[in-house]
């Protein structure tokens, strides 16, 4: 049950050290999530700090207040302190402990309250207070919903924290265009203009900021590495660890790749298998009905949201690939557009 309206009280109640983070590699919804409370708990008089569990991509580096962020990786000790002092540690766009890494056993076993602000489905249940939502397009509209309905505060929305919300919304919504946009979203979104955020630049900063080799890597990765299935619907990119290491491939660098498949005529089900050295990461997107997260749930150890989902796998790549090619045709009916 949601029940951040409870937090009011908590907050009034003197100043607060607050730790917040987000899932691991966080993108924009979840860096932007975590970044615009930030904010909003400084401008409220609280002690709030962002410690992520990794590192996250170069194209995040313009957001205001990143360069306060900890890498949970190379201040460990740091961040354990600092979580372990925490009055709150709000959790931001991820739906299991899982997904923060080895922060999740610090997390749990802090005696710092839990807060959980999230869209996943079936969200784990370790937050004392909740507020999550499946129908909202990104972890950033609740954090709208948040400041302005729950903490009912909107004098404390301000232009940096708007230019955060709306860059997480920008990202989750794929710029407005994925059926979890709604009327409210565009609503949020229009308050947020009224700060006189440059929209423009936003898109500019998240979408148009290739380095000449992740443009070089998308090329060859466009020319020689989507195989396309058209008795499944189905096209799908495999990634080698040496292909990662030729082109220099950071964080962040694969993202979007998967779409590039999805938008190939008549393709329902994409996916992106990454040889990560320690573990096979995949991505998924589909069309329509069919839900990647249950795909990614019962067959890869991950999860995520209808459309948009991703897992790991213990086997080697070869085999992998195999596992993802050999479950398709059980899923043959399935794999049709029905609008
Ligand atoms: P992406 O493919 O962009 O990494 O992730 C797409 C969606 O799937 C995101 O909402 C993300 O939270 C979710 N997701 C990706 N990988 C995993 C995973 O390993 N486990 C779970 N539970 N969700 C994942
Ligand atoms: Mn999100």
């Amino acid at each position: 049950m949601n029940n951040i309206q409870l937090l009011k009280d908590v907050l009034s109640k003197g100043r607060k050290k607050i730790v917040i983070t987000s899932h691991h590699k966080p993108d924009a919804d979840a860096l932007g999530s975590s970044l615009a409370l930030y904010h909003y708990f400084k401008k409220t008089g609280h002690d709030p700090v962002v410690i992520s569990p990794t590192d996250y991509p170069g194209f995040l580096n313009w957001m205001p207040g990143q360069k306060s962020v900890i890498n949970f990786e190379v201040k460990t000790a740091l961040s354990k302190k600092l979580i372990s002092e925490a009055d709150l540690i709000f959790c931001m766009d991820m739906s299991s402990l899982e997904r923060i890494n080895d922060m999740g056993p610090l997390v749990k076993n802090s005696m710092a309250q839990k807060v959980l602000i999230d869209h996943h489905l079936e969200p784990e249940n370790f937050a004392m207070y909740r507020l999550s939502d499946p129908e909202a397009a990104a972890t950033a509209e609740l954090v709208y919903d948040f400041i302005v309905k729950y903490m009912n505060d909107e004098t404390n929305l301000t232009k940096e924290i708007a230019v955060l919300i709306y860059a997480g919304i920008l990202t989750d919504t794929g710029s407005f265009k994925y059926p979890t946009t709604t009327k409210k979203t565009h609503r949020i979104v229009a308050h947020l203009m009224d700060f006189d955020i440059k929209h423009s630049t936003i898109h500019h900063f998240i979408y148009d900021n290739s380095t000449e080799i992740k443009t070089r890597f998308l090329g060859y990765i466009l020319k020689e590495k989507i195989t396309v299935l058209k008795k499944y619907n189905t096209a799908y990119i495999v990634i080698t660890k040496e292909e990662l290491k030729k082109y220099k491939s950071r964080t962040g660098d694969t993202e979007g790749f998967v779409n590039y498949a999805l938008a190939i005529e008549g393709v329902i089900l994409a996916a992106i298998i990454v040889d990560r050295g320690e573990i096979i990461k995949l991505s998924f997107r589909s069309r329509g009905e069919f839900p990647v997260n249950e795909f990614a749930r019962d067959h890869f150890e991950g999860g995520g949201h209808k459309n948009a989902a991703g897992g790991k796998c213990p086997l080697t790549l070869d085999k992998t690939v195999e596992k993802f090619v050999g479950l398709l045709p059980e899923y043959r009916e399935k794999l049709r557009l029905i609008f």
